[in-house]
């Protein structure tokens, strides 16, 4: 019997676990909050930062949210995020990517303080991870592993396959698997779109995680009988595309009269067919990419007003 892993079950847990940590805080003056910032027209990242702002009503996270014109000069979010790291009353700060092309991504990164970079990117936090000595793991990867750890899938000598090699998702995934530690300590392949032979890859594997941003371009045939499957893809798929009623999933029904249905990067039937286990898209890695946002957010917090907690 295949498990198909329920995000928004150990999401829940987290919620549950940071609790008590965000009760410590909160004895002790301190709330933490979180700010995101938008610069774009674009509907997803809208929709994105809509959600993890909704996600810290429910965890008692005080979010702050700006929202600059996608036409504002670069200046106005350099701006911004100044008046944000300068602000002790911000915890963590989240630019929502991507920006628009005349703002360089990777000036924004680096303008965020390392301190309130609850996402992971500045170079001062990836030179943390890769060293092994992580302060914010970034939050798609660290709620992967943290879903293998729930859903009980070994990665302690287990071959790991990621599919994708992007700086948010595929090579942090990389880092923290590698890394001698637990929920670590795995042989890493990382496959992207030069690999060869994609399928003779992913079928050596115990563990694939799929994030190429390719709708199901991860099938049965491509992975081997008792293999865990982690599928990070969000694709929006126009209706029109004809894709067999089958592989349709009773959650995707609110999209499809939208014209749209958001598909992963795994076809799943056929490789729910060969798993031991698998994440559905919705539903799967998503939720947990909230949840450590939150949990990234406690940290700051606490590390910023130096409150000890006791981190899940
Ligand atoms: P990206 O476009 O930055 O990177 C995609 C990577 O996949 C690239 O490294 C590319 O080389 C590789 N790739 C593309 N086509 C390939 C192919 N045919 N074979 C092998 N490799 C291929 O994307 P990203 O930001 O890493 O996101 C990947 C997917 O995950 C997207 O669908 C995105 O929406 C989704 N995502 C989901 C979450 C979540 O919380 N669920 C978070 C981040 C990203």
């Amino acid at each position: 019997m295949t498990h198909v892993i329920d995000g928004n079950e150990i999401a829940d847990e987290i919620q549950v676990e940071l609790q008590d940590c965000i009760d410590d805080l909160e004895t002790a003056g301190v709330t933490p909050s979180l700010a995101t910032v938008l610069m774009s027209d674009d509907d997803a990242s809208e929709t994105y930062v809509s959600m993890k702002q909704r996600a810290c009503k429910e965890f008692g996270i005080d979010g702050i949210h700006h929202e600059l014109d996608a036409s504002a000069p670069a200046e106005e979010l350099f701006d911004t995020v100044d008046t944000l790291n300068d602000d002790p009353d911000v915890n963590g700060i989240l630019v929502q990517m991507p920006v628009p092309d005349h703002v360089d991504n990777a000036s924004i990164l680096r303008r965020i303080d390392p301190s309130k970079d609850i996402d992971g990117f500045h170079p001062e936090n990836v030179g943390r991870l890769v060293a092994g000595d992580p302060r914010f793991k970034p939050c798609t990867p660290s709620g992967i592993q943290k879903l293998l750890g729930a859903a009980d899938v070994e990665t302690n000598g287990a071959n790991a396959v990621i599919v994708g090699r992007s700086d948010i998702v595929g090579k942090p995934m990389a880092n923290l698997l590698v890394q001698k530690a637990a929920g670590g300590n795995a042989t890493v392949t990382v496959c992207h779109s030069r690999t060869a032979d994609l399928g003779t890859k992913t079928r050596q594997a115990d563990i694939v995680i799929a994030a190429a941003g390719t709708p199901e371009l991860i099938d049965g045939s491509m992975i081997s009988d008792g293999t865990a499957v982690i599928d990070v893809g969000v694709n929006r798929v126009d209706v029109s595309e004809q894709r067999s009623e089958d592989s349709r999933r009773e959650s995707d029904q609110s999209n499809t009269e939208k014209g749209y249905e958001i598909v992963g990067d795994v076809h799943f039937e056929s490789a729910k067919a060969k798993a031991s286990a698998i994440t559905p898209v919705p539903g799967g890695v998503g939720p947990m990419t909230i949840a450590m946002l939150m949990y990234n957010t406690v940290k700051a917090a606490s590390i910023q007003h130096n409150v000890e907690i006791d981190l899940p």
